[in-house]
């Protein structure tokens, strides 16, 4: 739709006033009443972000050689997910702007290495769960490769149905560490002994797992192992603006080796601008995210996500267990930040919606209708309020009937 650009610049004050205005419609994240597309770690985290995002938003990723203190925050970046997720020496990685990037970059490898290495010829497909994120039928869209979703198994990836699935023109299979609809690491050990068997480049999508699973584990939590230990996973997607605290923009995708990764780069000279070499989807890249993830890491360290990530399974122990007391049935067992709980006797997704009433804006899990939480570590403070809210909800949406809980 047209609008007309005003013709005279209006004040930043006066700007800046009309914005925060707008974000009155907003959902409350800072008050912990949103359990989807935020992660709140608290102010602190949050100023650190910002801070470190407007010291180097002017600056380019794209140019590494301009910018050798980008080049060094995202080496030292991509070296600790490398390092957290038991990479070995010669593995590599890069920074891209999400998890849809990270996806789309690994599969881009990945065909790439099948026609190249593998000498494959013709359509080309990617096998993965039911589960896995809808980044991967993006990408694959976007390259024309077939996707085909294998039915699950106590809603985990079945490696079974997945390797039936498979066939020469396989480029990759996927496991999620964890699945984003119930929050559940998929089976990737036994996947990993399928790809070395048949020859398959497995890929382990941690992108809401990736840096949450190392600490949980750290702190005594019972977590499979899911990345570079096991030697059937050549790639991972792993998102730093989710688990990782740090600002938007900000994911990893890595390889288990370098000459696995010079697949995805993106090296051309064929026009009159020169040489121009892009590791990622991007051209640009946003000095800004680079920097706040670096800044988050360092801020945090070892100790700070393992305090951060103890709050957010403090909080989803609460939730799960409050659930529970109130005759919902949660899906599979979550260890990680994520849950999906189910009942028979009410309509889920009128639950929903009576809580959105509440000013809670959470997700939902549809086979079956659940109610669906992706946790911070500022919810464990709010865990009380939101299952006083539920119980709530469930009476006040018997009977009723349950709308389409649209949220995207
Ligand atoms: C969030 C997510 C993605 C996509 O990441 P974006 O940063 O939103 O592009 C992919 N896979 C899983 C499991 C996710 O949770």
């Amino acid at each position: 739709m047209r609008k007309t650009l005003p013709e005279a610049g209006a004040d930043w004050a006066d700007l800046k006033s009309r914005m925060l205005q707008m974000a009155h419609g907003d959902v409350r994240w800072r008050e912990g009443k949103t359990a989807v597309y935020v992660f709140n770690a608290g102010p602190e985290v949050e100023q650190v972000q910002k801070e470190a995002y407007g010291l180097f938003m002017s600056e380019n990723g794209l140019g590494p050689a301009a910018f050798p203190s980008l080049a060094a925050m995202e080496r030292e970046v991509v070296g600790f997910g490398l390092g957290l997720m038991h990479a070995p020496p010669e593995a590599a990685g890069a920074l891209t702007s999400g998890g849809t990037d990270s996806i789309t970059m690994a599969i881009k490898a990945a065909r790439d290495f099948a026609r190249r290495e593998r000498g494959v010829t013709g359509s080309l497909n990617v096998v993965l769960p039911r589960s896995a994120h809808p980044a991967f039928d993006k990408a694959c869209a976007v390259m024309e490769i077939e996707v085909r979703r294998t039915p699950l198994k106590d809603y985990l990836a079945d490696p079974s149905a997945i390797v039936a699935a498979a066939d020469a023109a396989t480029i990759m299979i996927v496991g999620s560490a964890p699945n984003f609809p119930y929050g559940l690491i998929d089976p990737i050990e036994a996947l990993s002994d399928l790809a070395i068997a048949q020859d398959l480049w497995l890929h382990v999508d941690a992108c809401v797992g990736g840096y949450l699973a190392p600490f949980v584990r750290m702190n005594g939590g019972d977590i499979p192992p899911f990345d570079f230990e096991l030697p059937g996973v050549r790639s991972m997607s792993a998102d730093l603006h989710k688990y990782g605290y740090a600002a938007k923009g900000a994911s990893t995708v890595l390889f288990r080796s370098e000459a696995l990764k010079a697949f995805m780069v993106f090296d051309f000279k064929d026009w009159p601008g020169g040489r121009m070499v892009t590791p990622t989807l991007a051209g640009t890249r946003p000095g800004g995210a680079i920097a706040a993830a670096w800044a988050v890491m360092n801020f945090l360290g070892v100790e700070g996500y393992r305090e951060k990530q103890r709050q957010v399974t403090a909080a989803r122990e609460a939730i799960q267990a409050g659930a529970e007391a109130l005759g919902f049935t949660v899906l599979g067992r979550p260890a990680l930040g994520l849950l999906a709980f189910t009942r028979s006797d009410v309509d889920c997704l009128a639950v929903w919606a009576k809580l959105r009433e509440r000013g809670w804006f959470t997700g939902v899990t549809t086979e079956p209708k659940s109610l669906h939480l992706m946790l911070s570590p500022f919810h464990a403070a709010v865990a009380d309020a939101y299952l006083a809210d539920l119980a709530w909800a469930v009476e006040a949406a018997k009977g009723g009937v349950g709308g389409e809980a649209r949220y995207a």
